[in-house]
């Protein structure tokens, strides 16, 4: 028995109506609406969580839009095109809809938002250094360690023979922010060129519009 991990015929007639039947994705597409695209992923086998298959973690895209968010998943997370699971529900997280940043409800509906899809977390010693934006928290302690090498602040007393590490007097103080990454809208605009020749593999490409 398979289990049918599609929207519902409701849930498609509501999307089709936000879309209007055009494509929902890269700002200025000129084509019409042709697939319904996750930005949380069924898993294999289904999906337990109905949120999967509401209109908020739906997009109406065409061929191409979807074909280039599937081949640029880093790019389609700053765009909210996708949503990691497990991190946010997609009703929470803003999305480019043909330019415009805005998030999506479960009725079909829309508003316009200017918080970003994707927060990016900074650290800032008390030396006055910050860090460079990050994606992924996590990756703030790796910057701290580094950081400690060079602060005017720190002065490492001894090497411990043992535990093969430098001793410091005392740990700088580090400040950790977070906040949406700023985009200009037009720099996230996907151009996807094509030929009017009928495609062969590699024929076209897809790469971001320069600002
Ligand atoms: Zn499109
Ligand atoms: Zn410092």
């Amino acid at each position: 028995m398979s289990r049918d991990t599609r929207p519902s015929d409701h849930v498609v007639e509501l999307v089709t109506a936000r879309s209007g039947g055009a494509c929902e994705g890269r700002t200025g597409c000129p084509n019409l609406a042709a697939e319904i695209h996750h930005r949380t992923g069924r898993q294999m086998g289904g999906s337990r969580e109905a949120w999967i298959n509401e209109p908020s973690n739906l997009m109406h895209l065409c061929c191409d839009c979807h074909r280039w968010v599937t081949l640029h998943p880093t790019d389609g997370r700053r765009l909210g095109w996708l949503v990691r699971r497990g991190v946010e529900k997609p009703i929470e997280v803003s999305l480019y809809r043909r330019g415009g940043l805005v998030l999506l409800d479960d009725s079909g509906g829309w508003e316009p938002t200017d918080r970003a899809p994707v927060t990016v977390h900074h650290s800032t010693c008390e030396c006055g250094v910050k860090s460079p934006p990050q994606h992924l928290v996590d990756f703030l302690d790796h910057w701290e360690d580094e950081h400690v090498r060079d602060c005017p602040r720190v002065v490492p007393s001894r090497w411990d023979d043992v535990l093969e590490v430098w001793e410091y007097p005392r740990f700088p103080e580090f400040e950790r922010t977070e906040e949406p990454e700023q985009v200009a809208a037009d720099r996230w605009r996907p151009t996807v060129h094509s030929t009017a020749l009928p495609r062969a593999a590699g024929t076209w490409h897809t790469h971001w519009r320069n600002p």
